[in-house]
């Protein structure tokens, strides 16, 4: 296993931290509805998925 010949500075240490933020999530309008959902996935807000209807959203009665 390699070991550090150098403890690396805490601005070295921190510019390398710089690079770890979390990338927001990836969503694209419904084309029934426009609320975001992800690629590849029936929207949670109609239930539809390339123009089929795959369940039935809850209707309030
Ligand atoms: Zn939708």
């Amino acid at each position: 296993m390699a070991v550090p010949r150098n403890r690396s500075s805490n601005a070295r240490k921190n510019a390398k931290r710089g690079h770890h933020a979390k990338a927001p999530i990836n969503t694209t309008p419904c084309p029934n509805c426009g609320s975001p959902r992800l690629f590849h996935r029936i929207c949670s807000a109609c239930g539809q998925y390339k123009g089929k209807q795959i369940f039935k959203q809850a209707e309030p009665e």
